[in-house]
């Protein structure tokens, strides 16, 4: 990393090496006041039930509006957060603005079932990861039950106390999904004795329907059924894709074919035009 070069090498930089280098230093400052200088905002995106046709839930997703450097992708962001050691401190933010916006939208009668939120590796193994969630929760006045935490395969495997926390979370009626479903290398007798709620198979599976791209896709769906977790087709955006997955008795689907993520505002217009239109099925 250009951070780690400038013990020994500096002088030998070239112009080009500066310049990233530069730019390494100005993110990781801009990121460090980030917050505090309310450049960070949350967008919805819908999440549908295909059986029935009904919006049951959204994933919020975080993004950062830099005056100097634009915007800048969570892909390239996130990573930083977690390499400054900021991810726990953000993370919380993000639940506790989550949970309050959640909140208020039961509360004016939008019936969601479920509100989903990217949880890192290392907010989610900081120690006081449940006792801090069950504060936000208890502050936001928020049934548990409202809440669902997305963690990727990689999360849950590389460490023993994961199930314990599983278990935790699980004991206070949060919701459990494993993201990005199928690119990581969890093995499938261990995520059986997990208590996890939902499966969301990831969108590279999606985006390429081939024949091979389709055994996955069904394999995770009878995988599914049979462990009786949820399944979530990720990167929808084509009707043909749609059509296949509700022919498959996948549960639920998201992706740009219904709505990129939207700010809390437009997320509720969009619910509202949903229940009037019944858009697009
Ligand atoms: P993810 O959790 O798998 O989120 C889904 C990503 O797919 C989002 O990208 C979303 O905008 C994108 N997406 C949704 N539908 C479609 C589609 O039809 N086509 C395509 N091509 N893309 C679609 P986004 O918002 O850029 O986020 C990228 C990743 O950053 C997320 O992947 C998640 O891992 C991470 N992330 C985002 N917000 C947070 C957060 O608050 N906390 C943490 N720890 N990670 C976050
Ligand atoms: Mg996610
Ligand atoms: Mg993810
Ligand atoms: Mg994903």
């Amino acid at each position: 990393h250009a951070k780690k070069q400038i013990g020994n090498s500096y002088c030998f930089n070239t112009p080009n090496q500066n310049n990233e280098l530069e730019r390494y230093y100005k993110i990781e400052n801009e990121l460090r006041n980030a917050l505090r200088n309310n450049q960070f905002h949350i967008v919805y995106q819908p999440i549908i039930n295909l059986t029935h046709n009904t919006i049951s839930a959204a994933e919020a997703l975080l993004r950062w509006e830099s005056p100097i450097l634009g915007h800048v992708p969570p892909s390239e962001f996130i990573p930083l957060l977690e390499e400054f050691d900021l991810i726990t401190e953000i993370g919380n933010w993000v639940l506790q603005k989550v949970c309050c916006q959640m909140k208020s939208w039961l509360i004016q009668g939008i019936k969601l079932k479920r509100i989903c939120v990217n949880v890192s590796p290392i907010q989610f193994k900081d120690t006081s990861f449940v006792k801090n969630l069950e504060k936000i929760l208890d502050e936001a006045r928020l049934d548990p039950a409202y809440l669902e935490i997305e963690i990727t395969e990689g999360t849950i495997l590389d460490m023993k106390e994961s199930e314990k926390i599983l278990r935790d979370l699980k004991s206070h009626k949060i919701g459990i999904s494993i993201d990005d479903f199928g690119t990581g290398y969890s093995s499938l007798s261990y995520l059986k004795q997990l208590p996890i709620d939902t499966l969301k198979i990831d969108k590279s599976f999606i985006k390429e329907l081939d024949l091979d791209g389709k055994v996955i896709v069904n394999t995770i769906i009878s995988m599914g059924e049979h462990l009786n977790h949820r399944v979530i087709a990720e990167g929808i955006e084509t009707k043909e894709q749609l059509d296949y997955l509700k022919q498959q008795n996948c549960h639920e689907g998201q992706g740009f074919y219904w709505s990129k993520p939207i700010n809390a505002d437009r997320f509720q217009k969009y619910i509202e035009d949903f229940k009037t239109m019944k858009l697009k099925i």
